[in-house]
């Protein structure tokens, strides 16, 4: 069954003095992005967001599982089907599925979107082989061979290039790196970026966990804060990054690209997690259980920085 609701959250205080309760009366409010979060189709884990500029720009961050594909498309198409920059964290399926679900379907003509550029930080079919990840090596095989076949420009990207889109800057903070002592699994080689209008960010960390955690602490504070995270490795504390980071990072609004049922039947005591998170000072947490859109306009709280403190 498709899902067709998302979470909309708009990253930039609104107008100075305006609040919450003018988007609530319906006054015209500007925003100047606007990220959703869109639900897995499927009962699995997976990675879906879209961002849209003021002037309508399209990014999109990962887009979930093939079985994604369709509904990740509708929502596109109704937005100018036309996507300026697509960001893969890193090959596993549940991430470039719905990727390489759309490059078959424009290859064969079966779809009519236009994909400008896909940005990423890819291991060699080699490197993950050595890791035994057939998960990973399927969804990058895939890509290579559909990339091409659909006429779509890749990208590389590597730690510390930047970005400009249509007002964003994007910082990478982390990629697939050979020289890096231990990015042991290819979820510790994803792509991690923040986003930022100048005003709010957003950092997206795929699902680093120990060893890309540990990268991410070695860089200032300064690149790391953010406003909004994407939790990473989609909360699982199992297999997660440090909670230390989360503290550098210091946000206010935790995204979950997390089935609904894992914080149901608690899965690996995933309530838990989310509850540190709450005492580290996140003021909501996003799952995929919220169905409505939500503006953070001018009701962002102003975080301070204030290191590992809290
Ligand atoms: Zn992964």
């Amino acid at each position: 069954m498709i899902r067709s609701k998302i979470i909309v959250i708009a990253l930039i205080a609104v107008l100075a003095g305006t609040n919450v309760s003018a988007a609530a009366q319906g006054t015209q409010v500007r925003t100047r992005a606007t990220l959703w979060q869109l639900h897995g189709q499927t009962a699995d884990q997976g990675m879906s967001y879209v961002l849209a500029t003021a002037a309508g720009t399209l990014l999109v961050v990962d887009g979930g599982w093939h079985e994604d594909a369709s509904h990740l498309l509708s929502f596109l198409q109704t937005r100018g089907n036309h996507v300026t920059a697509w960001f893969v964290t890193h090959p596993h399926r549940d991430h470039i599925g719905a990727l390489n679900e759309i490059l078959a379907m424009k290859a064969e003509g079966r779809c009519s979107i236009m994909i400008d550029a896909v940005y990423a930080s890819l291991p060699s079919q080699s490197w993950v082989t050595e890791r035994n990840d057939s998960n990973a090596l399927a969804g990058l095989t895939e890509f290579l061979q559909r990339a091409p076949a659909a006429g779509i420009r890749v990208i590389p990207l590597a730690a510390n290039d930047t970005l400009s889109i249509d007002g964003l800057s994007i910082d990478v903070l982390l990629a697939h790196d050979t020289n890096r002592v231990s990015p042991a699994s290819v979820n510790d080689s994803c792509l991690v970026f923040r986003i930022t209008d100048g005003e709010k960010s957003i950092l997206f960390l795929g699902d680093i966990q120990e060893s890309g955690g540990a990268a991410l602490l070695d860089l200032p504070q300064a690149r790391l804060r953010a406003d909004v995270v994407q939790v990473a490795h989609h909360g699982n504390p199992r297999a997660a990054c440090t909670e230390t980071l989360y503290g550098r990072i210091n946000a206010c609004y935790y995204l979950w690209p997390t089935p609904v049922a894992w914080f149901k039947d608690d899965k690996n005591s995933i309530n838990e997690f989310r509850q540190r998170l709450t005492d580290r000072g996140a003021h909501r947490h996003f799952t995929w259980a919220d169905s409505e859109l939500i503006e953070l306009g001018g009701g962002v709280p102003a975080a301070t920085s204030t290191g590992e403190s809290r």
